[in-house]
């Protein structure tokens, strides 16, 4: 058994065949969490969870790259819709769906920065404050943080050190010194094809095998084996490349990354 721990089948790149796509899933014993990166695709996400039993659950939250600050030209992706603030009790009503998990994704992104350096404080700001207001949320309603960081290490290690949440650094692509900082702090790290483009080889062999998580973060980042949009299904070469770093099987893998899931996300 495998869990993605990080899928968007609730994307428009799914829009036509997600039903289908989890059934072949969970024929292969994959569960998946479906993640929101605004209202719109949180909502989706938790469409998705509520018509199975088992094995498909969802995360809620507003993702950095959604909020409109008005300082930047944010090139959109194809499922944002962009909000200018965070409806704090929309996605508390949300997040109380049974099928969801965790507060997700949320955190910092710099890549798209105001040109003007002066408006760069401001931006910076904005994203802080929104990250901040889903660490509440998470903490009022018990729930484990997915988060994602681009470009902005310091600034999110400075937030989190002070809130202390539980949770996942989803999509990691830092040094081992950073992942030591995460760890001490009692994150897991979530590993995905990333993995076969950045040299994170000394990260995966160093990682404490009780903190490793895989996850695809579909329809992007395929792995190389793959062509074109990637599944939830194809976590299997993430698992396998894990394997292969650290010397160890893919059933032990498959068997360790599954019950940090099933403990983090108490699914
Ligand atoms: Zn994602």
């Amino acid at each position: 058994m495998l869990i993605d721990t990080h899928s968007h089948l609730n994307f428009n790149g799914f829009k036509d065949d997600a039903h289908q796509v989890i059934g072949r899933c969970l024929a292969e014993d994959i569960w998946l969490i479906n993640i929101g990166t605004n209202l719109v695709t949180s909502q989706k996400a938790v469409e998705l969870a509520t018509k199975y039993n088992q094995g498909v659950y969802a995360a809620v939250g507003l993702h950095p790259i959604s909020l409109d600050t008005g300082l930047v030209k944010i090139k959109a992706e194809e499922d944002d819709f962009l909000e200018k603030e965070f409806a704090y009790e929309k996605y508390k009503e949300l997040a109380q769906d049974s099928k969801v998990v965790a507060l997700g994704e949320i955190g910092l992104d710099y890549w798209y920065k105001p040109k003007a350096k002066s408006k760069r404080p401001e931006f910076k700001k904005r994203q802080k404050d929104l990250f901040v207001q889903q660490l509440n949320l998470a903490e009022e309603l018990s729930l484990p943080v997915i988060i994602h960081c681009r470009l902005a290490f310091d600034d999110l290690l400075e937030v989190v050190s002070s809130k202390t949440p539980k949770g996942v650094i989803h999509c990691f692509s830092g040094t081992w010194q950073q992942a030591q900082e995460f760890l001490d702090l009692g994150f897991y790290i979530g590993f995905n094809g990333i993995i076969f483009k950045l040299e994170l080889d000394e990260v995966i062999k160093k990682m404490p095998a009780n903190r490793i998580l895989v996850e695809t973060d579909c329809p992007y980042l395929t792995p190389p084996q793959e062509e074109g949009r990637n599944e939830p299904l194809f976590i299997k070469h993430v698992v396998q490349k894990i394997a292969n770093v650290r010397g160890e099987s893919f059933a032990e893998i498959s068997e360790v990354s599954t019950q940090n899931a099933r403990s983090l996300f108490e699914i």
